[in-house]
């Protein structure tokens, strides 16, 4: 809709928003590239008809044929139904349970009509139920080329986003950005790959179009990744030329009197991780690290490590995890390592209330809190931090795109103008926090930042979402772990599973109790909880059984979660509050109840909560039948192996990597296209020309992103 450039006082007519370019926009389909990379799921052979006697139950077909009848039926529930006569004499019934009165005086007897849907052998014959269907004139010739069939929403036809995707299309600039030299040869230019795609030349085979194999499909998919590599690379250089505190460890400072009071020693691999960490921190750049390792392969401690070096540096550290009860484990464990060094740590939860509350915010905001730890409600609006220099953020996964962005808008406004006293460090002056002191302290810095996730993700994959992520690994667990025997049970053998309770239990060891809770099943879910915990309650009388739920208050949650790490409660009936991070040694046994009902990693997330001492445990996974294809693998790759990185590849096989990292959240700034493991030659491809462009033509690099993702770019680098 063009708008008038002339200086009249008038605005300039426009043109009424339908309901069709909202449904457009909700889509995301607004300017006219949009539009034109918007490309089919499917295609629909309109292109012949057949004979009804031809139609096979369960197929798709289309067929040419007189309405013989149509009436309204009114049994089991009103419904047009039409019956078709063709040629040859035979019947086809069709049946529409929405309908507009139109449509029936439409489909009236006598009429020839077009009808194309999937048959269905009904009680009376072949019948379809919601064919597209058309009437014609005899004769009218049937479409060239295959129809595109579009995603598209229920406010939507077909028929209508059809024509604006021809014309955003035919509008489009499609011209080629990057310079042929630059592009693999073999790929076609992107005019000829959209014009493939949405109208394929007639008699052409829909296979490789619908499988994607096609070369449209690659070129798309090249650009594709290619606008993400870019966007990823531009950011990564972009957060290069910020600056960050420069923080180092003084010798014989926090960092090594942590070390020297640890109960342990650290792996080989944390050590390395510790000093890849240690490297980054002492750098004017921010950190932008993720620290992946399996489930107990001791990232806290890593983290704590790194918190150390910047408290000795007189900075402080933020601790953010996903839920309060994760949060809280690692308050626990870092208050029992930092505390006997004199660090003053606080607490930030959203269930923290009143006066404690406005205490910690006032040791937050005078640097006297050197360590925070807490939910999201530590980058709340009301939270200041004196002069934060790491941000530590726990199954950063877990945490919405959305969240990730506004924690980094926050951290930026919070860190501090300059190096301070350290307590490790040689005299510097007293705090600024002042405006005019960061005026003259020169620019402002950033904040470092750790991620830690218990999913590790195979390389390829961490290339694609992550480009702008450097990547630390720890890939061994602490020596003294005994593997966890893992086994399977229908549900029907409950009775046999809590036999070996009243076993393990009779030695003093502990039990968890895992029942699924999804959102959508909540109330029902928590009833099946509730019958575990009396069931339990009822067969093993003698022993304290605890429920808990994310349901409770957490001062209950807290007060069932104590009486368990204390070992007053034997056994521990929980929904997955449970699933992360808690650090029991003495539970010996993990019962998780449906377990087909959830996700691989969370059920190996669950298992990890056992095993973390040297007495052999074991993980019964119960399930009920009948099992999907999907459960199946699932459960299968529970039983062969226990190593968390095969564990992540399989689950990258069965659910797709948006779903798996979380990805689905981030909407808009999912590959839609390309599949980063199938695709992994094309990625490696966009890797390289998208350093070469940046080198070389970093304008034409920017207007290819802009095409790709518009303003969503931002998204990618959360
Ligand atoms: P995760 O990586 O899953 O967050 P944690 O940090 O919770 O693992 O560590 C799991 C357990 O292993 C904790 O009890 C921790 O104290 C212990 N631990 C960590 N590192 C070592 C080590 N090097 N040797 C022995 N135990 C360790
Ligand atoms: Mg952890």
């Amino acid at each position: 809709m063009p708008s008038s450039p002339t200086a009249s006082a008038e605005p300039a007519p426009r043109r009424a928003i339908t309901a069709a370019d909202k449904a457009l926009e909700k889509l995301g389909l607004v300017r006219d590239i949009d539009l034109a990379l918007h490309l089919p799921l499917r295609y629909e052979d309109e292109t012949r008809v057949v004979p009804i006697a031809t139609l096979r139950d369960g197929e798709t077909g289309q067929v040419e044929a007189t309405v013989a009848e149509s009436r309204i039926q009114f049994r089991p529930r009103r419904q047009l139904v039409v019956t078709l006569k063709d040629e040859h004499g035979d019947d086809l019934v069709l049946r529409f349970l929405h309908f507009y009165p139109s449509q029936q005086k439409t489909l009236a007897v006598g009429r020839l009509v077009r009808a194309r849907g999937e048959a269905r052998g009904g009680f009376f014959g072949l019948e379809m139920v919601h064919p597209a269907a058309k009437v014609v004139t005899a004769g009218a010739p049937l479409p060239t080329s295959l129809t595109p069939v579009y995603p598209t929403t229920v406010q939507l036809s077909q028929a209508v986003l059809r024509k604006a995707v021809a014309g955003g299309l035919a509008r489009a600039d499609l011209d080629e950005i990057v310079p042929p030299a630059l592009m693999p040869a073999r790929l076609p230019t992107l005019r000829e790959a959209l014009r493939r795609l949405h109208e394929p030349a007639p008699g052409l085979d829909a296979q490789p179009l619908e499988d994607r194999s096609h070369p449209a499909w690659q070129r798309l998919k090249f650009d594709e990744l290619l606008a993400q590599q870019l966007s990823q690379l531009q950011a990564k250089r972009e957060r290069e030329r910020q600056r960050a505190p420069v923080l180092r460890q003084g010798r014989g400072g926090l960092h090594e009197s942590l070390l020297a009071q640890l109960p342990f020693q650290l792996t080989p691999a944390q050590r390395r991780v510790a000093d890849e960490i240690a490297r980054d921190l002492g750098r004017a750049v921010p950190m932008h690290r993720l620290l992946q390792g399996d489930v107990g392969s001791g990232k806290t401690v890593v983290a704590a490590l790194a918190a150390t070096v910047v408290i000795g540096a007189g900075w402080q550290c933020a601790l953010m995890a996903p839920t309060e009860i994760l949060a809280e484990q690692h308050l626990k464990k870092l208050v029992g390592w930092l505390a006997p060094l004199g660090i003053t740590v606080a607490w930030l939860t959203g269930s923290r209330k009143g006066k404690a509350r406005a205490k910690m915010l006032e040791q937050v905001a005078s640097g006297e809190a050197a360590l925070v730890v807490g939910t999201h409600a530590v980058i709340e609006e009301q939270v200041r931090f004196a002069r934060l220099g790491l941000a530590i953020i726990d199954e950063q996964h877990r945490f919405g795109v959305t969240q990730r962005l506004a924690l980094r808008a926050k951290l930026v406004d919070q860190t501090g103008p300059s190096p301070a006293r350290g307590r490790d460090g040689e005299g510097a002056g007293p705090l600024h926090t002042e405006g005019e002191d960061r005026a003259q302290l020169g620019p402002r810095l950033e904040p470092h930042m750790l991620m830690m996730s218990a999913t590790p993700i195979p390389r390829t994959l961490a290339m694609t979402l992550f480009a702008d992520l450097d990547v630390s690994t720890i890939d061994e667990l602490p020596p003294g772990r005994t593997p966890v025997e893992t086994r399977l049970f229908s549900d029907s053998k409950r009775d046999e599973v809590i036999a070996r309770i009243r076993d393990e239990a009779g030695r003093g060891r502990q039990v968890y109790w895992v029942c699924p809770l999804v959102e959508a099943s909540a109330a029902l879910d928590l009833q099946n909880a509730r019958e575990t915990h009396t069931q339990l309650c009822e067969a093993l009388p003698d022993m304290m059984i605890g429920l808990i739920h994310g349901r409770m208050p957490a001062a209950e949650k807290t007060a069932v979660m104590s009486m368990f790490a204390g070992g007053q409660i034997a056994v521990l009936v929980a929904t997955t509050v449970i699933e992360v991070g808690v650090d029991v040694a003495n539970a010996s046994l993990m019962v998780v109840e449906h377990a087909e009902r959830f996700g691989l990693s969370q059920l190996h997330q669950l298992r990890g909560r056992v095993g973390r001492g040297p007495t052999a445990s074991v993980c019964v996974l119960l399930y009920t039948a009948p099992l999907s294809d999907a459960a199946k693998a699932r459960l299968k790759a529970m039983l062969e192996t226990g190593d968390g990185f095969e564990i992540s590849r399989r689950d990258l096989e069965i659910r797709g990597p948006g779903e798996m990292l979380g990805a689905r959240q981030s909407g808009a700034a999912l590959l839609r296209f390309a599949d980063p493991l199938e695709d992994e030659a094309l990625l490696l491809e966009a890797r390289r020309v998208a350093e070469a462009l940046l080198e070389s033509h970093p304008v034409l690099a920017d207007r290819h992103v802009e095409r790709w993702l518009g303003d969503r770019a931002h998204y990618l680098n959360a």
